[in-house]
């Protein structure tokens, strides 16, 4: 049977080069800590991916913290929030002193989302934006909320961090970073964006953004997974969330994973190289499948915005049948991919996102993500688009005769 990967966005697999150099930094046991001989070439091959990712994202390699991943590295910016003494007792008591309102959206990944609704349980204000059909954040209330920071004298009411994604990772949607940033300093906030579905998509620049956090995670760009990083612009508060040793000059304590640092640095020299070939290979295969199943497909609906989105991501609504079904015939046919939708205990939930663009429940419960990658192959949407028909039929006239 033919095998089709197409959950890119949920994982990619290891690129050749990349396992090469993982497998071989497997051998270097010595603690990059330690100041004998051995321990001082794991800390130079350290540094070595550090400039690598640095390269990568337009950063100086003083301003990157190795994470255990992108979950950790957003955790890592709102328990920086919730850090109350830190941010009363330093030098950032001037700017950020007593503020307690912090801007996200509706449509973070659960790990932005949960620390948001963890602080607001902590006496923060908690403001989700909404977001338009095709999955773009409301700039004018977002610009208003920020007008209303600066004009109070109350510091409570003044917004503290802004937490904005820059790529969706379920309908691929891109929000105007730069943009955003620029607001949120005029109202002397914070801006930190979850980067993690853009990095070696779409160019991601932090200086010419100008944010003060992003995250990054390697097994998103065909690396190991458990490693990933966060940008923390030069004199920007950030508070340790794994207490230790002084590893990352006191940033996040703990032994390094060498290994998986190592082979995230070649990872980002990789995306570097590839950035402008991947862009076109994987908006080829997008859009080829875009168009044969709108032939072949009668009333399907594609979610987010294929002209402001990713190259890689398409979300798809094929409403009378049910997204959890199509999955599993799709898996039967050996195609991977994921459905809008989780499951959440038994019973079935639709996506946060899907609901956020204000689709209906009946499109959010048949949605499926594609998400291609780098091998991805023309071969695999033509089998795509050969199978997924008669499912769909299939699916949909049973769903009538529930219905009748
Ligand atoms: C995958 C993902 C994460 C989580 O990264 P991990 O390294 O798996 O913890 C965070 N944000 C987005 C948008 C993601 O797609």
């Amino acid at each position: 049977m033919k095998l089709v990967y197409v959950d890119y966005n949920a994982t990619t697999p290891l690129d050749e080069q990349v396992k090469k150099v993982f497998i071989e930094a497997l051998e270097l046991y010595a603690n990059g800590s330690s100041m004998h001989e051995d321990g001082r070439l794991v800390a130079k091959k350290i540094e070595t991916a550090r400039s690598q990712l640095a390269h990568l994202i337009n950063c100086e390699p003083s301003e990157l913290v190795f994470t255990s991943g992108g979950s950790e590295s957003n955790n890592t910016v709102f328990q920086t929030m919730n850090a109350h003494n830190f941010l009363s007792t330093s030098k950032y008591q001037r700017l950020y002193g007593g503020r307690k309102r912090i801007i996200t959206t509706q449509i973070e990944h659960p790990c932005v989302l949960e620390s948001a609704r963890e602080l607001a349980q902590r006496g923060f204000t908690v403001e989700f934006l909404p977001v338009d059909s095709k999955g773009h954040i409301d700039v004018e209330r977002y610009k208003a909320l920020l007008e209303e920071s600066k004009q109070t004298d109350n510091p409570q009411q003044k917004v503290l961090l802004v937490s904005i994604m820059t790529a969706n990772n379920e309908i691929g949607t891109i929000q105007p970073i730069k943009e955003l940033c620029a607001y949120a300093h005029q109202a002397g906030a914070l801006f930190h964006t979850d980067a993690v579905q853009a990095v070696g998509k779409i160019p991601v620049n932090v200086k010419d953004w100008d944010v003060d956090y992003l995250t990054i995670s390697c097994h998103k760009i065909y690396g190991p997974k458990g490693v990933g990083a966060l940008f923390v612009k030069s004199g920007v508060p950030l508070s340790s969330l794994i207490k230790g040793g002084h590893q990352e000059h006191g940033a996040r304590a703990g032994t390094y994973n060498a290994p998986s640092i190592i082979a995230f640095g070649e990872a980002c020299k990789i995306a570097q190289e590839q950035l402008d070939s991947y862009y076109t290979h994987t908006k080829a295969l997008r859009d080829s499948l875009c168009e044969t199943l709108l032939k072949h497909i009668p009333n399907i609906r594609i979610n987010g915005d294929l002209e402001q989105g990713i190259p890689n991501t398409v979300d798809i609504s094929f409403p009378g049948a049910e997204g959890e079904a199509i999955l599993l015939h799709l898996d039967l046919c050996g195609i991977r991919a994921s459905t809008g939708s989780a499951c959440a205990s038994g019973s079935l939930e639709s996506s946060h996102v899907l609901v956020a663009t204000g689709v209906g429940p009946e499109l959010a419960h048949g949605s499926i993500r594609f998400s291609f990658g780098k091998y991805s192959t023309q071969a695999d949407v033509d089998y795509i688009c050969e199978v997924l028909p008669p499912i769909i039929s299939r699916l949909r006239s049973f769903s009538t005769l529930e219905v009748s």
